[in-house]
């Protein structure tokens, strides 16, 4: 080897690979008020999803993914900053924001996204924001780069003469909330014509994909629906046996697909990480519009099951081997995830209640055993360790003013008795014990933020 060789040689021992792929990409789908049962992948009889049941195939599918939250604003804060709402400020008695609250996500608080863009990671959020409409609080100041979407529900804003029950009704008045259609910060569309939101959305969502292919990128696409007022586009409008809520849960899933294919089709599938989640559980006084937890207790707003356990199902293939996991994860995991996926060193002096799922989804490890808090409000109702669930308080979701405390707490093992059927406290106080020290261990770590929600 002469000289000219051994030059060559340790020169491209300090190049990077030529064709080296960026960092992974991460994209967060999130439904509103979807239910565990609403999905073909989690039994739903009559809702067809072949799409999301694809991507569950195709990857893994959690039975015991939680929402951080019984409700829309604390559980979107706690999923962009790993953080129980407790700890932000993000939740308190009034539930969520509403168009006339002061409040918002703090500027202080560390997003997802702020932590990516860092990194150079190009950030986009697409959908339903619900985290404040004021200076400090707004996607372009939590770390998005770009924002197409509605401010908060949009059943918010309603316009004077709305007829009383329109929001659950099967038929909605197209024009009967007044909540914007915004980009980036700016009113592009009022009211917004909700019947093709999805569809404007997905578009949205396919362009940014094909633009950012280079990478890296963050997409959070937290959806407008299953919230009711129920809308679809024409092309799904009266096509599911379950009515309108169907029509919107597929075209839903036809957007997953869109969004997924997109990947496949510029061929960065397998250096994007997606994960598909709900807020909260089904809005069961809705009725018909309402969705469905499957076999689990209650919905939206309560801490029995229904209310927080949700569908969660994570997509990378070739990296993500396919199966169904019974570990025990939350939408407080996402933020550590994404950020040991992109090599970024976790916030400073932050208390942060989620784990990197990394060693289950790529290694098929199991996570350490942490246990589960059920806040309603800033109010702790109930905790988890392992299969066993001690409810301290209990309250349904909607429509029962004043909790119920329970001394001792109540008892379910959520494997024998997934519907929270059977209270066993009487004969397992060893378990009581185990988690009242849980309980004691967590309240002494949580210094609760500025309250928001007023
Ligand atoms: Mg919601």
């Amino acid at each position: 080897m002469n000289l000219h060789t051994l030059l060559l040689l340790a020169l491209l021992a300090t190049l990077p690979p030529a064709a080296a792929a960026s960092k992974p990409n991460i994209i967060i789908l999130f439904a509103d008020d979807l239910g565990y049962g609403d999905l073909g992948c989690y039994g739903s009889p009559v809702i067809r999803t072949p799409n999301l049941d694809r991507m569950a195939a195709e990857g893994l599918r959690f039975t015991d993914f939680y929402s951080a939250a019984e409700v829309c604003t604390p559980s979107r804060a706690a999923l962009l900053t790993g953080r129980l709402p407790i700890r932000s400020g993000m939740c308190g008695d009034r539930r969520v924001l509403f168009p006339n609250s002061e409040g918002g996500l703090p500027p202080a608080e560390i997003t997802i996204a702020e932590a990516l863009k860092e990194k150079g990671y190009a950030t986009m959020q697409i959908g339903k924001w619900h985290l404040g409409i004021h200076e400090g609080s707004r996607p372009l100041d939590q770390g998005f780069d770009h924002q197409f979407g509605l401010p908060y529900s949009n059943d918010m804003d309603a316009r004077p003469g709305l007829p009383k029950g329109s929001t659950g009704s099967p038929n909605p008045p197209h024009d009967g909330w007044n909540v914007a259609l915004m980009r980036d910060g700016k009113v592009v569309e009022q009211p917004a014509d909700q019947t093709t939101l999805t569809k404007r959305y997905t578009a949205e969502a396919v362009k940014f994909i094909r633009e950012k292919k280079g990478g890296p990128f963050f997409l959070y696409m937290p959806h407008t629906f299953p919230h009711v007022p129920m809308f679809a586009s024409p092309a799904f409008r009266g096509k599911n046996r379950a009515g309108i809520f169907g029509d919107a849960v597929e075209e839903l899933d036809w957007s997953v697909g869109q969004v997924l294919e997109a990947l496949r089709s510029e061929g960065i599938a397998e250096n994007t990480l997606v994960f598909f989640t709900s807020d909260n559980g089904p809005w069961l006084i809705m009725g018909d519009q309402g969705g469905s937890a499957g076999l689990l207790k209650d919905g939206k707003g309560s801490t029995w099951e229904g209310g927080m356990r949700v569908p969660g199902i994570a997509w990378m293939p070739g990296r993500i081997k396919p199966g169904v996991t019974s570990q025990l994860a939350s939408t407080m995991d996402l933020l550590p995830t994404a950020l040991a996926l992109a090599e970024t060193p976790l916030p400073k002096g932050v208390t942060l209640d989620g784990t990197d799922l990394a060693p289950l989804l790529f290694d098929s490890k199991p996570l350490p055993a942490r246990p589960f808090f059920y806040y309603r409000g800033d109010q702790l109702f109930a905790c988890r360790v392992g299969e066993w669930k001690a409810h301290f308080k209990t309250q349904t979701g909607y429509g029962q003013p004043k909790a119920d405390a329970h001394e001792p707490p109540l008892l379910f093992h959520l494997g024998r008795d997934p519907s929270e059927k059977r209270d066993v406290a009487a004969e397992h106080p060893e378990v009581i014990a185990e988690i009242h020290e849980a309980v004691k261990q967590h309240q002494a770590t949580v210094v609760p933020g500025v309250p928001q929600l007023k």
